[in-house]
């Protein structure tokens, strides 16, 4: 790797060959360009190179293998592992990358690779089109769609990256390929799930439905109504109603009794929809649900941006029996303390009917996703949230199938559990699209697929 000085003295050249811009430590910006979602990862690269086009990252990739510089990518920085920012490397910044191009009469829409789901929600609800995405707004598109994707509408039309039909990569030898049903195929099927491995994505092209309003908002349960919401919400889901997505979370109030708020998301012709009768009749609860915009229903989760020190462990599980509900609620009072929560996300409709071959996620068969979210500000109190949410996915364990969700975890995570997230089968596919799209492994800040040939690395 060079000196700093060295890379001080070409970041002038970098500089007139980018229709972007570049950001290093001494420029007004670079402080906050280099912040993430979770404060708990402090990084300062040596170089932020804020894209425009497919060129400069091109561009990027060249001066850091030039400069002998590690890269890091960023989409919309929510990566709870802070993989969107190294420590004296390069990060190839999407974030002024944020245009969505809508086709209407072809119901697609191809999105930048910095787009946020605000972005792109704004963009296809113009149009009375979705695509299912994530929960919370400022999250990256990319990101998000390529380590899976669950959200307020997976029951409908399955998995974002389900609905991913195309995507224009930059691989780090700095080639343009254009990944879909056509042309190379099995880069398609990597993408659908095996996060930003292969290459930058450009753009990515998804399939839209038709959607109007939705009847969703939160139900809020305290008290002792937690618990019996907590069996309602499950026995409802197991029903797998498919016009109804409905994602729970667990916390703590400051009285340190254990709240609950269950956000369903429905999207059928019921005026009072009866699959939701049962949690709207749990005594003591607040309803705040109503009919309002796709867009509205996206923000019914809303945490502040780069504001807590996150810790985030979980599993996919099988069933959500009443003594494994009854586990959650026992780790939210251990926590002692607002905030932090876990997260139920339930993994019952669409996302069943597609074809498992199709993409490289391999969690379809579980019924639930159990995360424990730990969030914090204060450093001093770092050790006692990380063991809690540590303790806390081990109380989930007994009960786990596959490996954790590659978008949710820490970067510590094994790569056995990397591997259990994909399948054998799977994940040696992928190690061969890595050795064929990046085969040195320049793309490893993200939950890691080794080549198949070459360096073996972890
Ligand atoms: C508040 C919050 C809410 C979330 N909600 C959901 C949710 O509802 N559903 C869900 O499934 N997940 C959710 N996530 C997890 C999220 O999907 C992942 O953390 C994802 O990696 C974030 O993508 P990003 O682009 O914002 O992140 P970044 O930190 O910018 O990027 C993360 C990694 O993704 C890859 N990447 C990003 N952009 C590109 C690109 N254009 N080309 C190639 N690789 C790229 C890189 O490997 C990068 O290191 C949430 C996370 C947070 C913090």
């Amino acid at each position: 790797m060079s000196e700093p000085a060295q890379v001080e003295h070409t970041i002038g050249e970098l500089r007139q060959s980018l229709a972007g811009s570049v950001l290093v430590p001494a420029d007004a910006g670079y402080d906050q360009a280099r912040r993430g979602f979770n404060l708990l990862v402090d990084r300062r690269p040596a170089v932020i190179v804020r894209c425009l086009d497919d060129g400069d990252i091109v561009t990027a990739f060249d001066f850091a293998r030039s400069q002998g510089l590690e890269v890091a990518v960023r989409g919309g920085g929510h990566n709870p592992a802070g993989h969107c920012v190294c420590e004296g490397g390069l990060v190839i910044d999407l974030s002024p990358m944020r245009g969505v191009a809508v086709d209407a009469d072809l119901s697609t829409a191809v999105s930048e690779g910095g787009a946020t789901w605000l972005d792109f929600d704004s963009a296809t609800q113009a149009f009375g089109l979705v695509t299912p995405g994530g929960v919370v707004g400022s999250t990256g598109v990319a990101g998000l769609t390529l380590g899976g994707g669950i959200g307020h509408l997976t029951a409908q039309f399955g998995l974002t990256c389900d609905n991913l039909v195309g995507a224009d990569i930059v691989t780090p030898s700095g080639k343009v390929v254009r990944a879909s049903a056509d042309e190379n195929p099995d880069l398609l099927w990597g993408l659908r799930g095996g996060g930003g491995n292969f290459g930058v994505a450009a753009r990515l092209e998804f399939r839209l439905h038709r959607l109007g309003q939705v009847f969703g908002g939160r139900l809020t349960y305290s008290g002792t109504g937690v618990r019996e919401a907590l069996r309602r919400y499950r026995d409802l889901v197991a029903r797998a109603p498919r016009d109804l997505s409905c994602e729970a979370l667990l916390s703590v109030d400051e009285s340190l009794s254990p709240t609950l708020v269950v956000a369903p998301c429905y999207t059928g012709a019921d005026a009072d929809p009866e699959a939701l009768r049962e949690l709207r009749s749990v005594p003591g609860l607040i309803d705040e649900l109503r009919v309002h915009s796709f867009v509205d229903q996206q923000s019914v989760f809303d945490p502040g941006y780069g504001v807590d020190r996150n810790y985030w462990k979980g599993h996919f599980v099988r069933e959500l029996p009443d003594e494994l509900l009854d586990q959650l609620l026992h780790r939210m009072v251990a926590l002692g303390r607002p905030p932090g929560q876990v997260l139920i996300e339930s993994l019952h409709g669409a996302l069943k009917d597609v074809d498992a071959t199709s993409a490289a996620v391999g969690f379809r068969d579980a019924a639930f996703n159990i995360s424990a979210m730990a969030a914090w500000t204060d450093p001093g109190f770092d050790e006692q949230h990380i063991a809690w949410a540590r303790d806390t996915a081990a109380a989930i364990e007994p009960w786990a199938v596959s490996g954790g969700y590659v978008n949710y975890m820490q970067a510590e995570e094994p790569i056995e559990r990397v591997r259990a997230a994909f399948g054998d089968q799977a994940f040696e596919r992928l190690r061969a699209l890595k050795s064929r799209y990046d085969p040195d492994n320049v793309l490893r800040r993200n939950q890691n697929i080794p080549p198949a040939l070459g360096p073996a690395q972890a």
